[in-house]
């Protein structure tokens, strides 16, 4: 089984626990068809805006054992309020510059 480890928009933690990602992160749905489930080892938040810190959160999560980082759908799609991460992606351009061959990034998760 995969391990992943998921990036969530620290704007919207107040009105999302993040149910739904753990719940297709379980059943290898949606974002992780290609996975099939998966084991979470981390579910951070991005740190807040400009998302700096999820480059050092990103590195953390693949020390752990992520071979996937995965940016939750707050952030990039903008769910549950429609407005995705204005800076998704240069966060997402350092990330993947910081891990690498590590791991790999999987851009949503619902
Ligand atoms: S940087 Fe983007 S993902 Fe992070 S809190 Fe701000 S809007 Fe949300």
């Amino acid at each position: 089984m995969e391990k992943v480890g998921i990036i969530r928009c620290q704007q919207t933690e107040d009105i999302c626990p993040g149910t739904t990602d753990f719940k297709v992160a379980a059943r290898g749905k949606l974002a992780f068809e290609e996975t099939g489930p998966v084991e979470v080892v981390g579910f951070v938040s991005c740190g807040g805006c400009p998302g700096k810190r999820a480059i050092s959160r990103a590195n953390i999560l693949v020390e752990r054992g992520a071979t996937v980082i995965v940016f939750a759908s707050c952030v990039s799609r903008g769910n549950p309020i429609g407005y995705p991460c204005p800076h998704y992606a240069n966060m997402r351009e350092a990330v993947a510059k910081a891990i690498g061959s590590n791991a790999r990034i999987i851009e949503y998760t619902h």
